[in-house]
């Protein structure tokens, strides 16, 4: 138990040392409540910095296993002082408490907070790869993100977000919710 406190406590005093960092969040639930599941990711992750921006929400067709709920996606934009892996057991923490139950891979969930791009990072280890891995093949996670930072170049590609939309051969259906506040849907 100590050393599980010392490990916590050494990793926030590290932390606070660190720069502010630019992160590109994908949000997606097709479980419950989905609008509230959404909510909850955002007020969570607000914990672990500033929220700087909101895509507008888009109901998307399953990928890789499609006898299930179409998804609601959502791209945040957050500014945050945790490191890459910190953030994703932020992440995780918030998926499971927002009931996440792991099943097998594409399976129906509550919540996924998947770290897209974390400023101009590459980071491949067991744990973690940023930017995200399959972020080009993806139309539901491009097209939000294309609403939020069309202009942002790929560290790894060398491409814009609105050029790696555009040239996405991913044929699933993304249709964007309507929204009157242009800084969230819900
Ligand atoms: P998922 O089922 O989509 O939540 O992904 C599960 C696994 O992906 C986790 O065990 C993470 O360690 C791993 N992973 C690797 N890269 C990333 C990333 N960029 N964002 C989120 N999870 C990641």
């Amino acid at each position: 138990m100590a050393h599980i406190l010392y490990h916590y406590s050494v990793s926030c005093f590290l932390s606070s040392f660190n720069a502010m960092s630019r992160a590109f969040i994908l949000a997606g639930t097709n479980l419950g409540n989905r609008e509230e599941n959404l909510k909850f990711a955002l007020e969570s992750l607000a914990q672990g910095g500033t929220i700087v921006r909101t895509s507008p929400c888009y109901e998307t067709e399953p990928v890789g296993f499609s006898e299930q709920p179409w998804f609601i996606n959502q791209a945040i934009e957050m500014e945050t002082k945790l490191t890459p892996h910190e953030l994703l057991s932020v992440c995780q923490g918030i998926e499971a408490a927002c009931g996440r139950v792991r099943s097998f891979p594409n399976a129906p969930r509550t919540l996924d907070l998947d770290i897209l791009l974390y400023g101009d990072m590459a980071i491949g280890d067991d744990k973690l790869v940023i930017p995200h891995p399959r972020l080009q093949e993806r139309r539901f996670a491009l097209e939000p993100l294309a609403q939020i930072a069309p202009d942002l170049v790929h560290p790894v590609l060398h491409k814009s977000i609105r050029l790696l939309l555009e040239i996405c051969p991913d044929p699933s259906r993304v249709c964007r919710l309507p929204t009157s506040d242009p800084q969230c849907c819900l």
